[in-house]
């Protein structure tokens, strides 16, 4: 492979955003560690994603997508090829009831100018900090909703390059998962609203953050529950039955607030928190009988 800076200066061109190497991604998640990433871009329209999604085929570098980083660990020694950041890639539009987000639109935006236009449905989401496009891909949700159930339509490059328009029944939706995984990268989304009252549909808003504030470790860094509910149970109430709240593995801890969050004191590695996960898995496994499965997603390598 060319050197890391010489690939970087060849892409340069088609970008607005500087390509950055060797780029720690623990800048990039939410919970604030992990190792570099060889290759981080960060496209700023339609066309500058394509081109990534171009370049990366071209020179034959691994691809990840990453929206705001909010559900991924990445390991300690990092991310090989090309990290394609979508955050700067945000838009939206608003005709009639239906809202088109670009990919790297934050859905707190998102709420905000849906209030604004007297469009709701989409209050349970208040309070993910994630992009439209990561949250479509990972049916991102809470006990009140998920967001399969808003989609009208998604616009897809598949692996070949190719632009897709999806319609709402040709994308499934189950638990924290969407057939888009497979089907490409996520360009835009269209989501379908209902009318109401721009007041109510922002105290819903206010409603759901403060119950978050409430029970969630929000003052430290985190992504969110660490653990899919198993069938018939809450991962956080069996994490706690086996009394791991609490537990620490270097600058990891199982949060005291809620028991499905592993939080970072400020000087945790990803090692830290893999070691905590299989902790609490083994425990959990051992004196309940129940496998917790992972909810984040985990990337790289480890040192
Ligand atoms: C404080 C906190 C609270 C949270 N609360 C919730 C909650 O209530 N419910 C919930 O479901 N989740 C919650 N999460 C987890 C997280 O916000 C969601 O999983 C969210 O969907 C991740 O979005 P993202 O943009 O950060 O995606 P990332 O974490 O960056 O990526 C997640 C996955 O999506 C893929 N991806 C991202 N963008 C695209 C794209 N454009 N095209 C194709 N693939 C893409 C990535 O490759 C990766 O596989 C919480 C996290 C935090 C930190």
């Amino acid at each position: 492979m060319p050197k890391l800076s010489a690939l970087a200066r060849e892409m340069q061109p088609g970008l607005q955003e500087q390509v950055l190497t060797y780029e720690p991604l623990s800048r990039h998640t939410t919970w604030r560690l992990g190792g570099p990433a060889d290759l981080l871009a960060r496209p700023r329209s339609r066309e500058e994603l394509d081109y990534c999604l171009a370049f990366a085929r071209l020179k034959g570098l691994p691809l990840h997508i990453m929206g705001n980083g909010s559900n991924i660990l990445v390991r300690d020694g990092g991310v090989r090829g090309l990290v394609v950041q979508t955050r700067e890639w945000r838009q939206i539009t608003v005709q009639d009831r239906v809202l088109q987000a670009a990919a790297g639109t934050m859905l707190p935006r998102l709420l905000q100018v849906a209030s604004e236009h007297g469009l709701g449905g989409l209050e349970f989401a208040a309070g993910i900090p994630a992009t439209i496009g990561g949250a479509v891909v990972m049916n991102a949700g809470t006990p009140a909703g998920y967001l399969g159930e808003r989609v009208a339509g998604v616009e897809i490059l598949d692996p070949d390059g190719n632009r897709k328009i999806l319609a709402r029944q040709e994308v499934t939706f189950s638990y924290r998962h969407s057939s888009l995984r497979q089907a490409g990268i996520v360009v835009a989304v269209s989501l379908e609203l209902e009318p109401g009252d721009p007041a109510s549909i922002r105290e819903r808003v206010a409603a759901q953050l403060s119950c978050r504030r409430d029970r969630q470790p929000l003052e430290w860094p985190n992504a969110g529950s660490v653990f899919k509910n198993p069938p018939g149970y809450y991962a956080g109430q069996l994490i706690e039955a086996v009394g791991a709240k609490g537990w620490r593995v270097g600058g990891a801890e199982v949060a005291l607030k809620h028991a499905n969050f592993i939080i970072n004191r400020g000087e945790a590695t990803a090692a830290d928190v893999l070691a905590l996960i299989a902790r609490v898995q083994e425990a959990v496994a051992s004196q309940l009988g129940v496998n917790l499965e992972l909810e984040i997603e985990v990337w790289g390598e480890g040192l």
